[in-house]
């Protein structure tokens, strides 16, 4: 894997009630990486919501809370964090039941041979960093690298989830296209260098005037899209117009922007796009600098 992409070693969390325990556990891994040890659970939840760690072995009966509530807790706040039992009782019957809930991905049983414990704790750290870099891949295959926002890839896998949720719920789904005006003169007098940096400015404008459950992409060019579940038609207009209303005071640029809405304007995605975009190309005709939708066709 690149050394871009290897992000060095986190740290262990070592929970047990039993100081000695965690002590010997600490003492036996201390080549692996930096420890940190707590003696009670809800202080390892605590340090869990605090900072990353790639490996977390706890024991299993604990006061106040087990050691397997305790990593299926862990296991929604760091998913890609893996997972060790470390317990001197093991209830056959439970196993499977005990390894499915919190995902175990090993038990360790008490007393433990330190080159065991050493081999299964390398064996997670190599998964978490695997996963770590394999998140990292799929974020960087998702995301624009000039401007920061979502690439087309991810517009249309987010807008054909988007819409199969909106048309089995029976919910509306509003698509925004959005195209710099004038950005070839813009780029002939200021050059694209320049242009580059105006064109990150806008998208992040965009994204930073989102709401959360909204998608801004670059869809190519100087053009983004903006995927709006739950909008109906008349809230993405005024929705558009905000977005307009702020590139225009951040930014020397102006923007034209087209509106569509499942279920009023489009019965596919493909649909949507198109008439989004027929508004878009309208909005340019009549002037730019302004919102119009399909309504306006
Ligand atoms: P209109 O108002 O009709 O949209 O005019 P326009 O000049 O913006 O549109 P046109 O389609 O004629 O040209 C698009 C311009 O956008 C030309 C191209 O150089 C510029 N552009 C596209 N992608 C990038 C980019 O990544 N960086 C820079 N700097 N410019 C870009
Ligand atoms: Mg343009
Ligand atoms: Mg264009």
């Amino acid at each position: 894997m690149s050394e871009r992409l290897s992000q060095g070693l986190l740290p262990i969390l070592i929970v047990d009630d039993d100081v000695e325990i965690t002590k010997a556990v600490a003492r036996d891994l201390r080549r692996n990486a930096q420890i940190v040890a707590c003696n009670h659970p809800t202080e390892a939840l605590k340090k869990l919501g605090e900072q990353e760690f790639s490996v977390v072995i706890s024991d299993l009966k604990m006061p106040v809370m087990t050691g397997l509530d305790l990593l299926e807790k862990s296991l929604t706040l760091q998913p890609q964090c893996q997972r060790i039992l470390l317990t001197a009782f093991i209830d056959l019957a439970h196993l499977p039941d005990t390894i499915n809930r919190a995902q175990i991905n090993s038990i360790m049983t008490k007393p433990w041979e330190p080159d065991d414990l050493r081999a299964i704790v390398e064996k997670a750290q190599r998964i978490n960093e695997l996963e770590r870099e394999n998140r990292e891949l799929r974020r960087m295959a998702l995301v624009d690298s000039l401007t920061g926002v979502s690439n087309n890839r991810y517009f249309w896998e987010r807008l054909d989830s988007e819409f199969s949720r909106a048309r089995r719920y029976g919910r509306p789904l509003s698509l925004i296209m959005c195209d710099i005006d004038n950005f070839k003169k813009f780029n002939d007098e200021h050059g694209h260098l320049y242009g580059d940096k105006v064109l990150h400015k806008v998208a992040q404008n965009l994204e930073l005037g989102k709401r959360g459950a909204d998608t801004v992409a670059r869809y190519g060019g100087e053009e983004f899209a903006i995927i709006l579940p739950e909008v109906t038609r008349p809230k993405a207009i005024e929705i558009a117009n905000r977005h307009l209303q702020s590139v225009l005071q951040s930014t020397t640029i102006s923007l034209s922007l087209g509106v569509a809405t499942f279920p009023d304007d489009a019965t596919s995605t493909t649909e949507l796009v198109d008439k989004a975009d027929r508004a878009l190309i309208k909005a340019k005709n009549s002037g730019k600098g302004r919102v119009l939708s399909a309504l306006d066709l």
